[in-house]
């Protein structure tokens, strides 16, 4: 549907909308464009090349759980197939978290400062 952005898909939820298909979390994650609890990250960066650091401490993924930013950017920079493959995980993952945080903040009724949270980190430049 084109509403692939963490923070659109955050505005459609508070529109009442809660069916989303979108390629950006895969095709982002294939190409090492990473969501992440502090922001973008863009894994290629030169600053990630002795990471030990997983992308995300808050992720549970098997990137964030078993592979250093490090590692992970090398497999990038050779085209590894297992980058991409952990990158879109990696991405679903935070989606799927954030659907469920957004699940919670509308049970809690305190949607609007969930939105303005997602907003604000949407704001980031990426990293
Ligand atoms: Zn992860």
């Amino acid at each position: 549907m084109g509403i692939g952005r963490p923070e659109d898909s955050t505005d459609a939820i508070g529109r009442g909308i809660d069916l989303f298909d979108c390629v950006l979390p895969t095709r982002n994650g294939r190409h090492g464009l990473l969501f992440t609890s502090e922001g973008l990250l863009r894994l290629r960066n030169q600053r990630y090349r002795d990471d030990p650091r997983p992308v995300d401490p808050a992720c549970d993924c098997p990137g964030c759980r078993h592979y250093s930013r490090a590692y992970l950017r090398h497999l990038h920079q050779i085209d590894e197939m297992l980058g991409a493959r952990l990158g879109a995980l990696h991405n679903l993952r935070f989606y799927l978290r954030r659907l469920q945080d957004a699940r919670a903040a509308i049970r809690d009724a305190r949607f609007a400062a969930f939105r303005a949270q997602v907003h604000e980190l949407a704001s980031r430049s990426p990293s």
